[in-house]
């Protein structure tokens, strides 16, 4: 038995900061301010339990000796304890080049349409109460003359998102009927939606025409039979079939239908509201188009192109909406008042077209010139020179992506701030892993041995935390995987 280790172990035990006295320190006060108590506690113990095994297993009085209860590493134990119970849903930074990034939540909302969010969320609204009657109103009220105003339907539905909207249509309107669809665009949208699978669960029996690269006009009359009830025309969204090819267009598509008395859906995926042609910008089908086409029915996202908030967007013939509302899956899938709050705001931004594409993030990310994407690269480019004088840092020509399934084949052309780490540092896979590991998380994309920074999709003031990120990053050591 070794008496002066287990003394010096002893006195060690003795010189550990108590919990309580540790929450007292207003440092730690200060950096637990936003936890709820039980998990500063918690994180608190944990600190002081890690501290206390090392002393408990240290072999040698040498060990004991190098170990460090100091305030600054006893605080920094703690605030890495403290960092395993923030908050799951975090915010990141989007480097990434990809504007409509699915996983990372599609579309940022513009200031004021954030600000519409938090009334709707604190205070009581008029959300079903009609203000002039005094008498129950109708969620749909709020939308449904703004979506007519701007895009000429008839009637409006907003559900909870596009695949509910496309399911609660099908099952309105052809539940224990059929739906004709062409066998080119029988689509998958990020992994559960499948047309085949939506319409089965409709209860809607599904028609494939045509083949994958072509369908006609004549493959569709000659599938319309007693039964038929739809004509359904889907957006292939995320990806395109190119070489030889040929489908039939909504006009010739609304012409079969309407001269047989069936009805005519477009589910169009993205739900553009604004023209993009002056930006160079084409290859989306916009609403307003596909309702002047005379698509009885026509569906969209709300957090794809149309940049707001998650929802779908049910519009067309006055008696289909009407039936679509009356559902009884209406009411599974119906919109929550923030998410109106949010599409109400963001609609109202497109009655000023210039103004939907300078304030909405999604379509100023998507319209930003190319000149203005090179300064932001070169400016963060410059910071990063000065921070890490030893790491090789370019601006390099790439292309941005649009994402969430639409604009596939478009190309966006971005300037990228691209950063090479020392091969002693480590490799790029761990510097794309180590600045997922800061906060906020740094989200970027590697190609070719660099790190790729997109700054189309950073938000205004993005700068500060992906160059504070970087070099907290490499100051860490890469191949460690810290
Ligand atoms: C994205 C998409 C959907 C699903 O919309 P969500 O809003 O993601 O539910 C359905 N149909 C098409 C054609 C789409 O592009």
């Amino acid at each position: 038995m070794d008496h002066s280790l287990d003394d010096a172990r002893e006195a060690m035990l003795r010189r550990l900061p108590a919990v309580g006295q540790l929450l007292q320190l207003p440092r730690v006060q200060s950096m637990i301010s936003s936890y709820p108590r039980p998990l500063a506690v918690e994180a608190i113990e944990a600190a002081v339990g890690y501290l206390r095994q090392k002393i408990l297993s240290a072999a040698s009085a040498t060990e004991l000796d190098t170990l460090d209860l100091g305030s600054d590493f006893v605080l920094s134990l703690i605030a890495e304890e403290l960092g395993r119970r923030r908050p799951h849903l975090r915010r990141v930074i989007n480097a990434t080049g990809i504007i409509l990034h699915t996983n990372l939540g599609r579309a940022v909302l513009a200031p004021q349409v954030a600000a519409a969010v938090s009334m709707a969320a604190t205070c009581y609204t008029n959300l079903e109460f009609d203000l002039a009657t005094g008498e129950r109103g109708s969620r749909h009220d709020h939308l449904e003359g703004l979506l007519c105003r701007l895009t000429g339907a008839e009637a409006a539905a907003v559900v909870n998102n596009n695949a509910a909207a496309v399911l609660l249509a099908l099952s309105a309107l052809a539940a224990g009927r059929e739906v004709v669809v062409s066998r080119g665009e029988l689509v998958e949208i990020g992994g559960s939606f499948r047309i085949p699978d939506v319409m089965a669960q409709s209860g809607a029996r599904l028609v494939e025409v045509g083949t994958t690269n072509k369908t006609r006009a004549s493959d569709y009359k000659a599938a319309i039979g007693p039964d038929t009830r739809v004509l359904l025309k889907v957006h292939q969204s995320n990806y395109r079939i190119i070489g030889f090819t040929s489908e039939v267009s909504l006009a010739e598509l609304v012409e079969i239908g309407h001269s047989q008395g069936l009805i005519v859906m477009h589910d169009l995926g993205s739900g553009l509201l604004a023209d993009l042609g002056p930006y160079g910008i084409a290859g989306e089908p916009d609403v307003r188009a596909s309702i002047a086409a005379g698509a009885d029915v026509v569906t969209f996202s709300g957090d794809k192109l149309l940049g707001g908030p998650q929802a779908g967007f049910i519009l067309g013939r006055r008696d289909l909406v009407a039936a679509i509302k009356k559902h009884p899956l209406a009411r599974a899938v119906r919109i929550d008042k923030l998410t109106l709050a949010a599409a109400e705001a963001t609609l109202r931004l497109y009655l000023e077209p210039e103004r939907a594409i300078a304030e909405i993030p999604a379509l100023r990310m998507l319209t930003t010139p190319v000149s203005a994407i090179a300064a932001r690269a070169q400016a963060i480019a410059a910071r990063l020179r000065e921070s890490l004088p030893g790491t090789e840092i370019d601006v390099q020509p790439g292309a941005s992506q649009t994402g969430g399934g639409s604009l596939p084949a478009h190309d966006l052309p971005t300037q990228l701030v691209a950063v090479r780490p020392s091969p002693q540092w480590g490799s790029v896979a761990d510097l794309e892993r180590a600045l997922r590991r800061q906060d906020p998380p740094v989200l970027a994309r590697t190609q070719h041995g660099f790190l790729l920074i997109d700054p189309r999709t950073l938000l205004p003031g993005d700068e500060d935390a992906v160059v504070a990120a970087l070099v907290a990053a490499l100051a860490e050591g890469g191949g460690s995987g810290g």
